[in-house]
């Protein structure tokens, strides 16, 4: 069975008694436990906002990671230090972090790998821009994007991968995919994983839909039949409008 999960990327958002706050009104209001609910604060909340989810059906997620364990890398955080934190979800490959950071597809699948080593789930994002989308190239930037990070990943450790799908036209622009857009493009990573790995994987990986959702359209989102979840940012900064979209999803 695959896994339901709605996640918020807080982003560079929240001190500390900020992120405290949220994560509180979040863990006493929520009352849905068919899915996973996973947030995901700045590297600096991960230990206070991890207290706080203890013994709650929370989970903990990260928003990047470096590939090495420990080294003179000024400023990076590794896997080993995120799962001494509790964290079991690590946002990869996003595309904030290709645009403005440099990152590449060769960095994304190191990443990766680092997370899986670490028996943390990784969540790989891909997506295509408005320009790519235009000219007709969504499933090839998909599928390369796709290919790239998943490189030299054994067979046993692909369900352990959440993959979002997050159109970069949709992020923080309040433009949201239509549902068929994300199904479209779900069930074409689900042939994709089917195509490269065989024995039916692209039905066992959990894919979640990213850009622009909101309590209004989480239910028409979610209920797509390959759309598994949600990676949500902005509207993850309000406990309203997060446990709008859990309670909403279908
Ligand atoms: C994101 O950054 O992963 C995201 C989906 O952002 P937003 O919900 O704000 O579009």
């Amino acid at each position: 069975m695959r896994e339901k999960i709605i996640a918020g990327n807080w982003k560079m958002n929240k001190t500390v008694p900020e992120a405290l706050s949220l994560v509180q009104e979040i863990k006493i209001k929520l009352t849905r436990s068919d899915y996973k609910v996973v947030v995901i604060p700045p590297f600096t909340a991960l230990y206070s906002v991890g207290g706080a989810i203890s013994g709650s059906p929370i989970k903990l997620g990260a928003q990047n990671v470096f590939w090495e364990d420990a080294g003179a890398y000024t400023g990076e955080i590794s896997p080993v230090m995120l799962a001494d934190l509790g964290v079991e979800y690590v946002i990869v490959g996003h595309s904030e972090r290709r645009k403005y950071f440099g990152e590449t597809d060769e960095m994304i699948n190191k990443k990766l790998k680092a997370v899986l080593a670490h028996n943390m789930t990784p969540i790989l994002c891909v997506g295509e821009s408005l320009e790519d989308r235009e000219a007709g190239r969504t499933i090839n930037v998909i599928t390369a994007q796709l290919k790239a990070a998943l490189d030299g990943i054994p067979f046993v450790d692909i369900e352990n991968i959440v993959i979002a799908y997050e159109p970069l036209w949709a992020i923080g622009t309040g433009k949201t995919a239509t549902p068929i857009q994300a199904q479209t493009v779900h069930a074409f990573i689900r042939e994709e994983l089917n195509t490269l790995y065989g024995n039916n994987m692209g039905d066992k990986v959990t894919i979640l839909y990213g850009g622009s959702v909101k309590p209004d359209n989480a239910a028409d989102l979610t209920g797509m039949p390959d759309v598994d979840g949600a990676l949500v940012g902005g509207a993850s900064l309000k406990a309203e409008s997060f446990l709008g979209i859990i309670n909403n999803a279908k």
